[in-house]
């Protein structure tokens, strides 16, 4: 039961953070693991550090997700080594700070370029290859933000997040038929490079929020994400899944016990 040795992926924004959690436990579990993200500094330190935890193959696709040209580049690429796609994570995602007073068409555009455009496209470019695999995976990373919760100068963020269940939805029905699931998962607060970029008050601010009292790791995600990529996991589809060691349950702070 529950094994990906013989199942190939593909992880977008897999060289950092959450994606590169999610690629790394599915080399553990012996998948053959594409990560896509535009840095090719970053990619090769990626790869090499994937390279030591499995059986699997690894390789490096540099793709924009935000330029569907460059997506079904990157679905030509893993179709051809790997010969077959069977799990698409389309994890890629920014997000920068604007408020709504001040943000700008261009803060708003590339936001929804990379964060909904660039699952769309993902997605899309995948889809013979998904329904050729007859067990096809779609894995979203949404995030709680904007799905069930909101945060000051992420509007722009939260409305791309929840932009991305509103797609995961009508393409699970879409798809049914192809035996392809779409599901999304939508961490918490997370630590990963992305984050640390906040700052220590805002990690410190979160850990206090959380009843769990510790931020994620990339790993908690990626657990979710191997589950969801098995064959048993072939009835669940359309449905987002919170990973946030509770965030979102206390009703105000004083519900979390000190
Ligand atoms: P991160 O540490 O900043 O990593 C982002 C990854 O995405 C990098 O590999 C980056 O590589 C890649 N990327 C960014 N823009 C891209 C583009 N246009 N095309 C291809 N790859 C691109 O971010 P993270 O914290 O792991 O977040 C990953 C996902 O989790 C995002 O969708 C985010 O919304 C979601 N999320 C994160 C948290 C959290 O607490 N960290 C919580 C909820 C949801 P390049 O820059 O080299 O392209």
């Amino acid at each position: 039961m529950f094994s990906l040795a013989d199942r190939s992926v593909i992880v977008t924004g897999g060289t950092k953070g959450i994606g590169r959690g999610i690629a790394g436990v599915f080399a553990r579990a012996g998948a053959d693991v594409a990560i896509a993200a535009r840095s090719a500094a970053e990619m090769d330190s990626a790869m090499a550090e994937l390279d030591t935890l499995g059986d699997g193959k690894i390789i490096g696709v540099l793709t924009d997700v935000s330029d569907q040209a460059s997506c079904n580049e990157m679905a030509r690429t893993v179709q051809e080594t790997f010969g077959s796609i069977d799990v698409v994570c389309a994890n890629a995602g920014i997000f920068p700070e604007a408020s709504l007073a001040t943000m700008t068409d261009g803060q708003l555009s590339k936001v929804l370029d990379v964060n909904v455009k660039g699952t769309v496209f993902t997605v899309q470019a995948c889809l013979p290859a998904l329904a050729e695999s007859g067990s096809g995976r779609v894995i979203i990373t949404s995030s709680i933000t904007g799905p069930i919760t909101g945060f000051p100068n992420w509007s722009h963020y939260g409305a791309s997040k929840a932009a991305q269940l509103g797609f995961m939805r009508t393409a699970a029905i879409e798809l049914a038929g192809q035996g392809i699931t779409v599901n999304a998962i939508m961490p918490g607060n997370v630590l990963t490079e992305g984050l640390v970029e906040m700052g220590e008050d805002y990690i410190a601010g979160m850990t206090r929020a959380i009843p769990m009292k510790a931020l994620g790791t990339p790993e908690d995600i990626g657990h979710l994400a191997a589950f969801l990529a098995t064959r048993e996991a072939g009835y669940i589809t359309g449905q987002a899944i919170a990973v946030d060691g509770g965030q979102v349950l206390p009703e105000s702070p004083d519900a979390i016990p000190a």
